[in-house]
C-alpha cells in the first residue's frame, strides 16, 4: 500500500533529487538544504497566549481558484496584540495558526481556473470573505455573514488566499502604493464601515476615546469627512501628541483631567455630536455615552472582553434621543474603498507605521507594542 505511506522528509528529498537531476550526491545535507530552500517558508505560529514561535513549514500550493502570495509586508494590529495577550473567540481564530491578518504582497502562484490575478501582480486580500448566500449576506450585511471565512497567516513568507476570498476580497495595489500602506486597508475598512454607520457629517464635533491605531484612523477619517472639531482622549501623552500631529484639534489626557467635563467645556456645555470608543473596555464604552449631546450618536467600536456589560440611561436614550450603536468588522465594499482612499492619499496612513522589523523578531515586535508608548504600527518584513 505504497500510496498510504506517510511521506517522510527522506521521501521528499528523494523526490526532489529525482526532479532536480543535477543535485550532487556527495553530501546528503546539500540536497536537504536545497530542498528546504525550495519548499519551506518561515512563519510565526501562534500556539496560545504569548506563545508565538518562528517555524519552518512547507510552502502551500495554490489549488483550484486559490492564489499563493509572497508576503512583502504585514502590519501589526491592536487585535493581534489583544489576541497575543489574552486570546480571542474561536469562531474567528483557531489555534495553532500562523498569526497576522494585515498584509500585502506579490502573486507567486495562480490556481487552476483563474483568469485573474496574474503572477507577479501586487495584491492585498482578506482578512475575511462573506459567503453571499446566508440570511445576513442576502440582507447586504456582509460583515455579519454567518459563514464568514477568516484568513490568518500574514506573518509568513507566503500566504495562500482561499478561492472565495480571491473572488470577493482581493484587490490589485497601484504601483505607487507601498506594500505596508496597502496592508493597512483592513483596519481602515473597519473604520470606514463604523463611521458610515454612525453617519458622521460635515460640521460635526467628534470625540474619540483612544489614540491607538484605530482611534487615529477614526481621526483621519472624520477629518476628511469634514468634522469641524475633533477631540481625542487617551491616557498616554505620547499618543496624544501623535493625535495632535495627525490633525486633532484638542487632546485630553483622561488621567490628568476629567474628560467628560473637558469635552463639555470644549463644546459650549453640550457635548459632542458623535463620540467614538476605540479602546474596547466597558468603562470607556460608558464614558463615551457621557460625551455626547442630545440627539448625538455613540459609536461603540472597540470589542470588549466576552461576557461584559454596560449601563445605559433610559432617559438619555428617550428624552435625549441619543443613538447608541456598535459596529463589527467590515465588508468587501469597504475594503475596496479603503484601498482607493489610501492610494489617492485622501487618507495618508503612512505615518502610522512607526517601525519596520524582520519576521524573525516578531516576539520582540509584540513586546515593543505592549510596552512602548510611541509605537503605533510595526511593519513586519518576511
Ligand atoms: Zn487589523
Ligand atoms: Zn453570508
Amino acid at each position: 500500500m505504497e500510496s498510504l505511506k506517510k511521506p517522510t522528509l527522506r521521501m521528499h528529498v528523494v523526490t526532489f533529487k529525482q526532479k532536480m537531476g543535477s543535485v550532487r550526491e556527495k553530501s546528503p545535507y546539500r540536497a536537504v538544504y536545497s530542498f528546504k530552500r525550495v519548499i519551506e517558508m518561515k512563519v510565526a505560529m501562534l500556539y496560545g497566549v504569548k506563545d508565538l514561535r518562528i517555524e519552518d513549514i512547507p510552502v502551500p500550493k495554490a489549488g483550484a481558484g486559490e492564489v499563493l502570495v509572497k508576503v512583502k509586508s504585514a502590519t501589526t494590529c491592536g487585535t493581534d496584540l489583544k489576541i497575543f495577550q489574552r486570546g480571542y473567540v474561536e469562531k474567528v481564530i483557531k489555534l495553532p495558526t500562523i498569526f497576522g491578518h494585515e498584509w500585502a504582497g506579490e502573486v507567486a502562484q495562480v490556481g487552476e481556473g483563474l483568469e485573474w490575478p496574474e503572477k507577479g501582480m501586487r495584491v492585498r486580500a482578506g482578512n475575511s470573505a462573506p459567503c453571499l448566500h446566508c440570511t445576513m449576506c442576502q440582507k447586504g450585511k456582509y460583515n455579519l455573514c454567518e459563514n464568514m471565512i477568516w484568513l490568518w497567516g500574514a506573518y509568513a513568507e507566503y500566504i495562500k488566499v482561499p478561492a472565495r476570498m480571491v473572488l470577493v476580497n482581493m484587490q490589485e495595489i497601484p504601483q505607487h502604493v507601498y506594500y505596508e500602506e496597502a496592508a493597512i486597508t483592513e483596519p481602515l475598512a473597519c473604520v470606514l464601515h463604523g463611521v458610515e454607520e454612525a453617519r458622521v457629517k460635515l460640521g460635526d464635533t467628534v470625540a474619540i476615546i483612544g489614540a491607538g491605531p484605530i482611534g487615529l484612523l477614526h481621526l483621519l477619517t472624520v477629518r476628511k469627512i469634514g468634522a469641524e472639531k475633533v477631540i481625542v482622549i487617551d491616557l498616554v501623552e505620547e499618543r496624544l501628541n501623535f493625535a495632535e500631529k495627525s490633525g486633532a484639534d484638542e487632546t485630553i489626557n483622561a488621567g490628568k483631567v476629567d474628560a467628560v467635563e473637558r469635552v463639555r467645556q470644549l463644546t459650549g456645555g453640550y457635548g459632542a455630536d458623535v463620540a467614538i470608543e476605540a479602546i474596547g473596555l466597558p468603562s470607556t464604552w460608558e464614558q463615551a455615552l457621557k460625551l455626547v449631546q442630545k440627539g448625538g450618536t455613540v459609536l461603540e467600536f472597540g470589542g470588549c472582553p466576552p461576557g461584559t456589560e454596560i449601563k445605559l440611561s433610559t432617559e438619555q436614550l428617550h428624552y435625549g434621543e441619543v443613538t447608541v450603536l456598535g459596529t463589527f468588522h467590515t465588508t468587501p465594499l469597504h475594503f475596496r474603498k479603503a484601498l482607493n482612499l489610501i492610494a489617492s492619499r485622501t487618507i495618508d496612513v503612512k505615518p502610522l507605521i512607526t517601525r519596520k522589523m524582520r519576521l524573525e523578531d516578531i516576539n520582540e515586535a509584540f513586546e515593543i507594542l505592549s510596552t512602548s508608548k510611541s509605537e503605533i504600527k510595526i511593519a513586519i518584513k518576511p
